[in-house]
């Protein structure tokens, strides 16, 4: 039986441009890009043709571009890197964030004693309180440092509006350095449009259909200049940013990842809305008491989540699991209860209809098949389970 996979938004297959570009620095050219060799310079080049296509791509300088291991390193490295810096600098490392941020930001905040803001019933930074926040900091004598709001929300979808955004740091925390996880977002966003808005920016290849293990930060305008403390340190790779050797397989496969998303993405938000569209109509007409957790013009072309009166989203995955149907909730089992996802919390939907989550998450490797097939063992499942 083949797999209807519909959990994108939590890894995407390998698009096949990006597997053919990597094989010949598995075999063959596998020469560490840092040596001085004639085989290393090879290495060394298609390192560099990378940075310079992804620049591209990504709307900023090649020596903007700090290649990092995945995405959470990305936002530790941000976050981490931005109250460290601070607070080399004689100041307090104050970090800033919505409540609905992926743990790889969230927790580096709470770690750091930063300040945590409220999200709208759609999961958007609350702009009024995070001006308030900002302000309140800066009376108290400890201005922020870093604020962080993720462009893509990867639960539920939503896009923030990064530019808005920049504009409330820059008029109540002016010396804040902006960054915004974007991780979820080259599918269905020009990030050219983003970048210029922002100091840092984090990237995952596996999220748009490269290897998994390989990602991207940026670091520009007053982040670059006054240099985000760096987590991994030795070797001195990428000027000194992030020590370690590079992957050059998975970097060459990135780009080639990213340069087809670019390329499509017009064509593929259209296809893709379309299906995701299909899917939640389909399960909304066939099922009672099912409601969509964000209106489809607040959010990605990608994401269907809706939250399932009536029944425990772990055993809803149990069924759509014994069929093949590969999903996901994002409650999790804490201290023998369910407990509903922080990102739902914090958008205060009821706690009872948090606990029957779904996110069905379309991409780049989904067809028409998978939706059908995905209605019919979605309504069986949820029909047996209200039984
Ligand atoms: N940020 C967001 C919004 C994500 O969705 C993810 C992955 O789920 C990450 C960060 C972490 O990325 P990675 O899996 O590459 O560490």
């Amino acid at each position: 039986m083949t797999v209807t996979y519909l959990d994108h938004a939590a890894s995407t297959p390998m698009r096949p441009e990006a597997i053919e570009a990597m094989l010949p620095f598995l075999d063959g050219s596998y020469a560490n890009p840092s040596g001085s060799h004639r085989f290393a310079r090879q290495a060394r080049k298609a390192v560099d043709e990378s940075r310079d296509r992804i620049a591209d791509v990504l709307g900023c300088r090649p020596n903007e571009v700090v290649f990092t291991g995945c995405g959470t390193e990305s936002d530790n490295m941000a976050v981490g890197g931005a109250v460290a810096a601070a607070r080399l600098a004689g100041r307090a490392g104050v970090a800033v964030c919505p409540a609905a941020e992926h743990h790889a930001v969230l927790d580096v905040v709470e770690h750091g004693g930063g300040e945590v803001v409220g999200v709208d019933g759609i999961g958007h930074v609350d702009i009024d309180e995070l001006a308030g926040v900002l302000d309140r900091l800066d009376a108290s004598g400890r201005p922020a440092d870093v604020v962080s709001v993720m462009t893509v929300n990867n639960e539920v979808g939503t896009v923030t509006d990064i530019g808005a955004v920049a504009a409330v740091v820059r008029r109540h925390a002016p010396d804040a350095w902006l960054h915004t996880d974007a991780v979820q977002a080259p599918s269905w966003v020009d990030l050219r449009h983003i970048t210029p808005s922002v100091d840092l920016l984090a990237l995952s290849a596996h999220k748009f259909g490269g290897p998994k293990g390989v990602g991207v930060l940026v670091e520009r305008g007053r982040a670059a200049e006054h240099r985000v403390a760096p987590l991994i340190i030795g070797g001195g790779q990428e000027r000194e940013r992030r020590s370690g050797t590079h992957n050059v397989a998975g970097i060459v496969a990135m780009t080639e990842a990213m340069v087809r998303t670019d390329v499509e993405r017009d064509d593929e938000c259209r296809r893709i809305a379309a299906l995701r569209d299909q899917l939640v109509d389909r399960l909304c007409a066939d099922l009672d008491d099912v409601v969509e957790t964000v209106p489809r013009d607040r959010k990605v072309a990608g994401n269907a989540h809706v939250c399932i009166a009536g029944i425990e989203s772990e055993a809803l995955l149990f069924l759509l699991d014994e069929a093949d149907v590969c999903a996901s909730a994002a409650s999790a089992c804490a201290s023998g209860a369910m407990e509903p996802s922080h990102v739902l919390a914090a958008m205060g939907v009821d706690r009872s209809l948090a606990l029957g989550a779904l996110r069905l998450s379309v991409g780049h490797a989904s067809t028409q098949a998978d939706v059908d097939r995905a209605v019919h063992v979605v309504v069986d499942a949820v029909t047996r389970l209200r039984r």
